[in-house]
């Protein structure tokens, strides 16, 4: 193998430019020709691609986003689409791709190793969604978000004596939500993975305010639904104001803490080592501080065990 490219796709999360420059550098060590691959698949049909030299990712290691940027694409779905990206990817000469994305672009990267080329998954979002993975890179980096957001609610929510709900991101994954809600402080978590009761919440945010307590601090994963609903059902049961704040797209962006960047370096320079190896449709991850590699359809097959443990605490703590 000489020549090995890199994309995003789907989804954004911070680290992802760490991740780029983890593997354009390692490929450039082991003597690769490196290229980047502009807008994840779709560009990868259109042939946006050009070569990637080592100061092409100097200074990116702080930034948030992609300088690749990413974007999703039906036409990669079909397999008329992924033969023109084959047929592209020979015409430049690459033999190997890692590609930095969520489960949709490693079913992705899957397809493009079944056509001969040998790719590698990295796990880009911050949703914490990947059941492979202790961790994907850009949920560290979304979690300090939400923490300095919740902060800055609950000084509020203090001074007003009101209930503030928060609503986060993390789909069907409640990682965000129970992280967040431990290092928050939070009075309650309400997360996809645990049936949740309108009205023993309302029972708790009373009997809260009858011991004392000045906010009630509610973190509700996207998963489960609406906060606004939410919002207008505890402010009829309790009489407590309550106010809901949807998080939103602030959660994908800003600079990568120190984990995700440490990540992120990792996990590109052992995709870049897997390709060297010869190896194909691998995605990487950490498990118990381990960098670890698996098949990407066992990958995908495997289901996320719920972390008992955490949501424990988050109770026991939030009284
Ligand atoms: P993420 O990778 O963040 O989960 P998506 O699910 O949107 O994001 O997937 C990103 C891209 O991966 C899609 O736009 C599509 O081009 C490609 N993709 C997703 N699912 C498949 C699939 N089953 N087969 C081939 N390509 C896929």
């Amino acid at each position: 193998m000489k020549t090995i490219a890199v994309l995003t796709s789907g989804g954004d999360a911070p680290g992802m430019n760490a991740a780029i420059r983890a593997v354009v550098r390692t490929g450039l060590e082991k003597g690769f020709k490196v290229m980047g691959v502009q807008r994840g698949y779709s560009g990868l049909i259109n042939g946006e691609i050009f070569e990637m030299g080592r100061y092409s990712v100097a200074d990116i290691i702080q930034r948030g986003g992609t300088i690749l940027r990413t974007a999703r694409s039906e036409e990669f779905k079909t397999e008329a689409g992924r033969i023109k990206a084959v047929n592209i990817l020979k015409a430049f000469g690459i033999d190997g791709l890692v590609v930095i994305g969520g489960d949709g672009s490693f079913k992705g990267a899957r397809e493009l190793s079944k056509m001969g080329i040998n790719t590698i998954g990295l796990p880009g979002t911050i949703d914490n969604d990947l059941a492979y993975t202790d961790y994907t890179i850009g949920f560290d980096t979304a979690l300090n978000t939400v923490l300095d957001a919740i902060n800055k609610l609950r000084d509020t929510s203090s001074s007003h004596e009101r209930v503030s709900i928060v609503e986060v991101m993390g789909r069907n994954c409640g990682d965000i939500a129970l992280f967040a809600g431990i290092a928050g402080g939070a009075e309650s978590v309400i997360i996809p993975e645990k049936e949740f009761d309108v009205n023993l919440l309302c029972r708790k945010v009373l009997e809260g305010k009858n011991r004392g307590k000045l906010h009630n601090l509610i973190i509700l994963s996207e998963g489960v639904g609406g906060a606004q609903a939410l919002k207008k059902k505890i402010q009829e049961v309790t009489g407590i104001e309550t106010r809901a704040t949807v998080l939103g797209h602030i959660q994908r962006g800003g600079s990568p803490t120190a984990a995700d960047r440490i990540l992120a370096s990792r996990l590109g320079a052992r995709a870049v080592e897997l390709l060297e190896q010869g190896k194909s449709s691998r995605v990487v991850g950490v498990r118990g501080n381990e960098v670890v590699d698996f098949e990407i359809e066992e990958a995908l097959a495997m289901e996320s065990k719920f972390n008992e443990e955490l949501y424990n605490i988050a109770n026991i703590l939030s009284y």
